[in-house]
């Protein structure tokens, strides 16, 4: 059983071996880019290196990037505890050629890994290519002996990848894994893809063409290559599953979710443990890259994640603190590669237990309330928005958290009547400042959530606009 670690390695060495220069991670949250919330894949810290704006000492490079997708144009928070394959915090493993190599030896590089070096039987592996890539199609039976039905061809934006609306850009190639019948799911362009059975693991991107703004896309003289895998994915493939959760770099935090809280880690509260495993490595990661819990930004998002987690925790019976006690073993799994993990270590167990015990206070009453309102609901009718305003407003529940919890109910939040809710609220904030002649500090807004009963943990430090309904 290999483990995520191992696996990691043997990625970054094969690489190496191939004269790649090993790159460390970049941080989470993106340097200089206010564009994006945070690292979503391995590529973004090289953006100016495609683009020819910087250059490097090397043409060829390997990393094995931390990434969050729960915000943003990549947003996976609600894929998590419904699929098996995603999750909030991940690692993506990549190999980048800056204007060196292109499609050829990347695709001999990537079949060349995936089945001699990795071992994954050929008759399970199936590629999808751009509907009109013919290069790519031919290189994939050329050099991988695919037959046609295996190279699927795909006319959707999933198959082509550009960094914006000018720039590097052009078609992907994704390899996927079949788990076989037993896994309910299509293969890549059925109507049923979105099952764990056809389990995309690498995704080899060819920037091959320069979008000029006048509208002309022209060939680049030397096009890049940028690729990537998902660390979970792949281990997970090599472990003989489809499902990540089963694998070492998740298993371990189920068990200790499962010791803590008295629970069997795959008993009727396995999707609590999967959703706190997951979110825990998130806020981890988040918080260790000086990302902290607030009302905005990219710390309301780290709030939201954490309590989901939260939520899960107490639908365990929790009634202490949980998530924080697993800190432990993610720093003892992966501190290694990731040092900052254990220089933060104290500050990530403080942050959660804090977050968890401030949240434990509302949480309940908050829940009781939802229960009874939904209770007062016909059929599959929605929720009011003043009510998921209240409990966003009072119990410290983000809109998300709600949604999630009527999303097994099969019942939806009426947002629109949300956002009226919170408009209506900021409105007569500001109008009971009118005739003070100063200006609304944080400081008073503060004050007057105060005033009008609020709990505690509302309006720390700026106005709780529209970062929540994002
Ligand atoms: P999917 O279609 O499964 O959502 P994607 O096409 O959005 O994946 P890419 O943007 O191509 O993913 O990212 C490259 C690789 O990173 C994927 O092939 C997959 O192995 C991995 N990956 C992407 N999103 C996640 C996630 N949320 N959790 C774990 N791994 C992921
Ligand atoms: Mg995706
Ligand atoms: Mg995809
Ligand atoms: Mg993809």
């Amino acid at each position: 059983m290999p483990g995520g670690n191992e696996i990691r390695k043997a990625f970054v060495d094969f690489f190496k071996a191939n004269g790649h220069e090993h790159v460390a991670s970049s941080p989470l949250v993106p340097h200089q880019d206010p564009t994006l919330m945070f690292t979503n894949a391995g590529m973004v810290q090289f953006k100016n290196v495609f683009t020819g704006q910087e250059k490097r000492d090397y043409n060829r490079a390997v990393t094995s990037q931390k990434c969050v997708r729960a915000g943003g144009k990549h947003n996976d928070l609600d894929n998590v505890g419904y699929t098996a394959r995603h999750h909030t915090f991940f690692e993506m493993l990549g190999n980048f050629s800056f204007g060196d190599y292109f499609k050829d030896l990347a695709i001999e590089l990537a079949w060349k890994l995936v089945t001699e070096e990795f071992g994954l039987a050929k008759d399970r592996l199936l590629v999808t290519v751009y509907a009109d890539d013919d290069q790519a199609a031919e290189l994939w039976r050329s050099i991988a002996g695919l037959p046609d039905e295996r190279i699927i061809r795909i006319a959707t934006s999933d198959n082509f990848w550009s960094m914006g609306d000018t720039g590097p850009c052009g078609p992907c190639s994704e390899i996927f894994f079949d788990h076989g019948e037993g896994v309910p799911g299509g293969p890549p362009g059925s109507a049923d893809e979105d099952g764990d059975r056809f389990i995309e693991i690498w995704n080899l991107v060819f920037m091959q063409f320069d979008q000029r703004s006048d509208g002309e896309r022209i060939e680049l003289p030397r096009p890049s290559i940028d690729t990537g895998m998902g660390l979970e994915r792949v281990t997970a493939t090599l472990n003989g599953t489809h499902d990540n959760y089963a694998t070492d770099l998740l298993r371990n935090l189920i068990e200790q979710s499962a010791h803590f809280s008295n629970t069997e880690p795959d008993g009727g509260g396995a999707v609590h443990h999967r959703v706190i495993a997951d979110h825990l490595r998130a806020s981890a990661f988040l918080i260790a890259d000086g990302v902290l819990p607030s009302n905005e930004g990219r710390g309301y998002v780290l709030r939201r994640i954490m309590r989901r987690g939260m939520r899960h925790a107490h639908m365990l019976g929790c009634q202490d603190p949980h998530m924080y006690r697993l800190v432990p073993e993610l720093v003892r799994m992966m501190g290694a590669t990731f040092g900052e993990l254990v220089r933060a270590e104290a500050l990530i167990t403080e942050t959660l237990k804090l977050e968890e015990g401030r949240f434990k206070q509302t949480l309940d009453r908050g829940l009781k309330l939802l229960e009874e309102e939904t209770a007062k609901l016909g059929g599959k009718q929605a929720l009011s928005g003043e009510v998921a305003f209240r409990l966003y407003d009072t119990f410290g529940f983000p809109l998300d958290l709600t949604q999630d919890i009527l999303r097994n109910q099969g019942r939806s939040v009426d947002t629109e009547g949300f956002r009226s809710a919170m408009e209506r609220q900021r409105a007569e904030a500001r109008r009971s400042w009118a005739g003070s002649g100063e200006q609304a500090t944080e400081a008073i807004w503060f004050d007057i959530r105060e005033k009008a009963g609020a709990s505690e943990f509302l309006g720390y430090t700026s106005d709780v606009g529209e970062a929540q309904v994002q």
